[in-house]
């Protein structure tokens, strides 16, 4: 498989300030990461800005001109979580724009796939409302621009250790997308009950995994394979995006889970059977969270690999005996979809 990457030194220029979790590092480690890090396939794919058309596709134009606005200023805020600097708006803009390159490199047969290594992150960023680290959705633009070259139904997984409450508020009310996140529950943002399903019109297109503080690789892999496998199935997804933050690792220092390398591992491998079986193997990662460098030099390298597609014909992991942390989540979409006991 040929798989296009986007990571640039420009991502490094959106300053957070001292001692805050989203840094400048989190791109450079990766940078380091990739010197060492060589396969055949891998293909360089240069970002662009987005538009503010592009952006405003997802997002309230007085949003954007609100971000955009913040370039004037050395320092502002919009949030305690959300400190900006007169760079930021531009490395938004780069952000968002690299996501979309990559799904221009993807639809075009150019790679088969992908992975967007960009900050700042977007999965929390709402459609009028920064916060949470994040200025603009980058996963969500992504979606936009895709629905407007024709591809119908589409898939996005936000593995992130939050809930992706932005993505959610996004689709919440569009039947050919369906938004699937696991996170710590209850944690921030504060939404992402299992009981959140989406709209009427929608009912059943957002599952949210609720799953308590201490679940590891035996309770991902049983949320993927046992009920987020058959539910995207049925679907049946022409692309495939994942919202990858690397905060659900046992190394995070913000949140309070215990998943391993392995883990992301088999997360992926069950989403490229998914996409190859349904969507020709078109499947575009983007970073999200993850703020411990040790954990982004182990967990991405094992995504990597993955999207090679070497694992296709491997075994999945089996998850230990089915763990009951599904249970609320299973009960709240049996309504919509078939599930295997
Ligand atoms: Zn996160």
């Amino acid at each position: 498989m040929r798989t296009g990457l986007v990571l640039d030194r420009r991502y490094e220029a959106h300053e957070t300030g001292p001692g805050h979790p989203e840094r400048p590092e989190r791109i450079r480690a990766i940078r380091e990461l990739m010197r060492e890090y060589r396969r055949a396939g891998l293909v360089d794919v240069e970002p662009r800005l987005a538009t503010d058309a592009e952006l405003a596709s997802n997002h309230a134009p007085a949003h954007v001109a609100r971000v955009a606005a913040t370039a004037a200023h050395a320092r502002a805020a919009f949030d305690a979580d959300t400190p900006v600097c007169s760079a930021s708006y531009a490395t938004a803009a780069l952000a968002a724009g690299g996501y979309l390159r990559l799904l221009e490199a993807i639809l075009a047969g150019d790679v088969d796939n992908g992975f967007a290594f960009v900050r700042p992150p977007g999965h929390h960023a709402e459609p009028d409302r920064a916060m949470g680290f994040c200025l603009f959705n980058n996963v969500a633009i992504g979606a936009r621009w895709l629905r407007l070259r024709g591809v119908g139904r589409i898939l996005i997984v936000d593995w992130d250790v939050h809930h992706g409450n932005g993505t959610q508020e996004s689709f919440w009310d569009d039947p050919d997308t369906l938004y699937v996140s696991t996170h710590q529950y209850p944690f921030y943002p504060g939404t992402g009950a299992a009981s959140e399903v989406g709209s009427r019109t929608a009912a059943g297109r957002t599952l949210n995994v609720p799953l308590p503080a201490g679940c590891g690789d035996d309770e991902y892999v049983a949320a993927f394979t046992d009920l987020i496998a058959p539910v995207a199935g049925q679907f049946r997804p022409e692309f495939v995006l994942v919202s990858a933050g690397f905060d659900a690792d046992y190394r995070d220092p913000l949140a309070g889970m215990q998943a391993t390398e392995a883990g992301f591992r088999a997360m992926t491998r069950v989403l490229m059977r998914l996409a190859e079986a349904h969507a020709g193997g078109r499947v575009a990662a983007i970073l999200e969270g993850g703020y411990d460098l040790d954990a982004l030099r182990a967990a991405v390298p094992a995504v990597l690999d993955e999207l090679a597609g070497t694992g296709l014909r491997d075994a999945l992991p089996s998850a230990s005996p089915r763990s009951q942390v599904l249970a609320p989540a299973r009960a709240a979409h049996k309504p919509f979809w078939e599930i295997p006991e």
